[in-house]
């Protein structure tokens, strides 16, 4: 193994990565997954905190779309077990189901303008009807109501699908994804902690006999070779530099990571001048208690919060996360601004204070962790309408992830999308049969 030689090198064990890897490994290509931590799944893991499964990252995972697609092409186990409904919305005190009602149901409970908004978003689904790119989605909604309630809704689909508010997500993006796209509509938890999605990929992989995951070891330079392709990469592992040699290179560092593996002198300006996308910002709060003190099976979003998007209830559909007695829980907001330099001790307290209001009992709640997710390890590499392509100036290396989304897509699901696209293309100029 000093010297390992594989048709695909993927850095980096997150969804982007493993998605890629797990269908090239299916196809026939030797593939090595090489990951920086000591434990799968990047920015959508999990860890045992006092006998609670924490989620570090990603929470609810989207059932009858591309990822349980791509799970069951490549022979992996989907454990994501559907919160039902999988969200309800906290209008006038009440929680209500808009499940199979829509956005007509749910807007009429807000506005009597909703039937206005209902067209413009019927307006949507053809070409000529999405507005032009700088509008924002808290514009559009402008051009229909003023109401309070309306905007907080839409701010808060926003910062939930988007990490962004409806200030900062352009308004064809939002419409696209409500009227085109699979739209997370139904979602799961997964029992194990969302890691447990990304341990079945991994399994798959191995499982084909050509494909391994290397845990605790960083890519830390990419060689190209004299066709200016990338031939190899250098691996710290286990305290040892080891060569790897690859015929194509995949990357889910992010655009940014890619090019610095490279060596930014290496590639056009024009690339690297774009490569630094703008992430945006998340702040969490997991939490547990000994009473029930949400009811909803799946996430409860709100109209009136300062910041706070949803709360997801993990142990009504997945008991197994806590100890036996313990109800589990976390409340998640996106600060503002979402994208830029933000004051977290200031938008922590904010959502203390909604999650004091919203959640009677919360005081009285074990708090296990407070994240702010920003800078280097985002919620969203990239803002939904500003991504980045896949491809890159080098024929044979790729990105991956959630830098480089399909337009208006977001999160694991825009992951398994580009995996998808990604792996056709890698078929395509590199079929298994000419590499050996
Ligand atoms: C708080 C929060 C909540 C979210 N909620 C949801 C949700 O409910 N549902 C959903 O679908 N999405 C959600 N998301 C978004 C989702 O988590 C991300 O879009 C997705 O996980 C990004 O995956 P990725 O593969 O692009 O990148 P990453 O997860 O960042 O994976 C990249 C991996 O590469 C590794 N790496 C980097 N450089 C190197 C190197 N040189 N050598 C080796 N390894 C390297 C990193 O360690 C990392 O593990 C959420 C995100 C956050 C932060």
């Amino acid at each position: 193994m000093e010297h390992p030689a594989v048709d695909v090198l993927v850095i980096g064990a997150g969804a982007g990565g493993l998605f890629t890897a797990a269908r090239l490994a299916h196809r026939g290509y030797r593939t090595l997954v090489v990951e920086r931590l000591d434990r799968l799944g990047g920015r959508a893991s999990s860890e045992v905190i006092d006998g609670f499964t924490v989620n570090n990252g990603a929470i609810v995972i989207e059932t009858g779309g591309i990822t349980e697609a791509t799970f069951a092409e490549v022979g992996a186990r989907f454990d994501v077990r559907p919160a039902t409904p999988p969200i309800l919305y906290r209008l006038g005190g009440k929680d209500v189901d808009v499940t199979g009602g829509g956005w007509g149901y749910l807007l009429g409970k807000l506005t009597r303008q909703g039937a206005k908004l209902l067209d413009g978003l019927g307006a949507a689904r053809t070409d000529d009807g999405l507005p032009d790119g700088e509008l924002s989605t808290a514009d559009w909604v402008r051009r229909y109501t003023a109401n309070e309630k309306v905007h907080g809704i839409f701010r808060n689909m926003c910062a939930s699908i988007f990490a962004v508010s409806s200030e900062d997500l352009p308004a064809a993006v939002f419409l696209t994804y409500f009227t085109r796209r699979s739209a997370f509509k139904r979602f799961g938890f997964c029992p194990e902690g969302t890691i447990g999605v990304w341990r079945a990929l991994a399994d798959a992989i191995e499982g084909t006999g050509r494909g391994e995951v290397w845990l605790d070891s960083e890519v830390s330079s990419l060689r190209l070779g004299a066709d200016g392709t990338v031939s190899a990469a250098t691996v710290r592992r286990a305290g040892r530099d080891i060569e790897v040699t690859c015929r194509v290179a995949i990357s889910d560092a992010g655009p940014a990571a890619t090019a610095d593996l490279v060596g930014r002198d290496r590639l056009p300006a024009d690339h690297t001048a774009a490569v630094d996308t703008t992430p945006c910002a998340m702040l969490v709060v997991n939490f547990a208690s000994r009473e029930p003190l949400v009811e909803a099976p799946g996430l409860l979003s709100f109209a009136t919060t300062r910041r706070m998007a949803y709360v997801a209830n993990f142990t009504a559909t997945c008991p197994e996360m806590a100890p036996d007695g313990w109800h589990l829980y976390n409340g998640t907001s996106v600060p503002e601004p979402a994208t830029g330099a933000f004051n977290a001790d200031a938008e922590l307290e904010l959502l203390h204070a909604d999650l004091r209001e919203q959640i009677p009992g919360f005081d009285g709640a074990r708090v296990l962790s407070t994240t702010v997710w920003r800078d280097a390890w985002p919620p969203q590499r990239a803002v939904a309408g500003h991504d980045l392509p896949h491809t890159t100036p080098i024929a044979n290396l790729w990105n991956v992830g959630d830098a480089v989304k399909q337009y208006a897509n977001g999160g694991t699901t825009a992951c398994a999308e580009t995996a998808a696209l990604v792996t056709d293309e890698i078929a395509a100029r590199y079929p298994v049969a000419a590499l050996r």
